[in-house]
């Protein structure tokens, strides 16, 4: 038997099981379940790694994503640079685990940006400055897409805040990424972000996927931009997370 699952709080929203388990359905992998535990704390990670020997691999969502980084042995070289870890490979040594983190949000991300037809003459703007805002920065930079974040609150030249977004400005990026949690079922509020600037030639992707729709995504197909929300993101970084855990 082989365990995989998911670690977060809350996970009331998650679509990750539901994806497995018609993946193994789908591809005939049989001795195979994926679970998920909503953890309050990541301090309950190693009693759950003891009432689970047969974890062999996770995935991590909010709010443990860099938090589980000091819980691990090893780092691939992507997710120590991106700082962010959403794939963890559980092998057990001689009674005890070790654990690698990997980050395939970013992989996920890259794949799902096939049908733009985006090239390095491109470039995006991405809004938040958290683990996934850097993913995408990580996925963008492998394509050679210039990016600039947006930020409440800068903190460096390099970004930008919210308020010296002009049309100038954003005219000059042809993506706009959300990588905040604005709009986020259970989470919703509103980013502060000019609408009225869009035009139709750009592209809003959120990587949100529940709602389907956010006000982001909304106001974009208002606009006559194209829009993408991030339930194929979702899919590709899971069938990365298969792939690692398969190694
Ligand atoms: P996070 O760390 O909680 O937040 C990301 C950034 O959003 C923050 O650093 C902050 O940047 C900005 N932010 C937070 N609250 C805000 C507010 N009220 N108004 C404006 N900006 C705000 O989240 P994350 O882990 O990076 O994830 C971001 C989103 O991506 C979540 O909705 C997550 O579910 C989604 N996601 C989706 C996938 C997928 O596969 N589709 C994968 C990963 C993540 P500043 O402080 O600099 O403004």
């Amino acid at each position: 038997m082989h365990l995989f699952g998911l670690i977060g709080y809350p996970l009331s929203h998650s679509l990750s099981r539901d994806y497995f388990l018609d993946k193994f359905k789908n591809e005939g992998v049989e001795d195979a379940d994926y679970q998920l535990f909503p953890i309050k704390s990541i301090d309950e990670l190693p009693a759950l790694l003891r009432q689970h020997p047969y974890l062999v691999g996770f995935n991590v969502t909010l709010p443990y994503k860099q938090a589980i980084i000091s819980c691990l042995q090893s780092l691939s070289p992507e997710a120590e640079q991106i700082g962010s870890v959403n794939v963890v490979k559980v092998q057990s040594v001689n009674g005890s685990f070790s654990l690698k983190g990997y980050n395939t949000d970013y992989i996920g991300f890259k794949e799902s940006l096939r049908d733009l037809n985006l090239s390095s003459a491109h470039s995006a703007m991405i809004l938040g400055t958290g683990g996934a805002a850097k993913a995408v920065a990580y996925a963008l930079s492998e394509l050679g897409i210039a990016c600039r974040f947006v930020s409440r609150e800068p903190h460096n030249d390099e970004e930008l805040s919210y308020s010296q977004l002009t049309s100038d400005i954003l005219s000059s990026h042809q993506l706009i990424v959300n990588a905040t949690p604005v709009g986020m079922q259970g989470v919703g509020g509103e980013l502060p972000f000019s609408y009225e600037l869009l035009s139709s030639n750009q592209i809003l992707y959120d990587l949100i996927y529940a709602p389907a729709e956010t006000e982001f995504l909304r106001q974009g197909r208002l606009h006559g931009c194209v829009t993408k929300n991030g339930l194929e993101m979702l899919y590709l970084q899971a069938d990365a997370s298969w792939r690692i855990w398969n190694e």
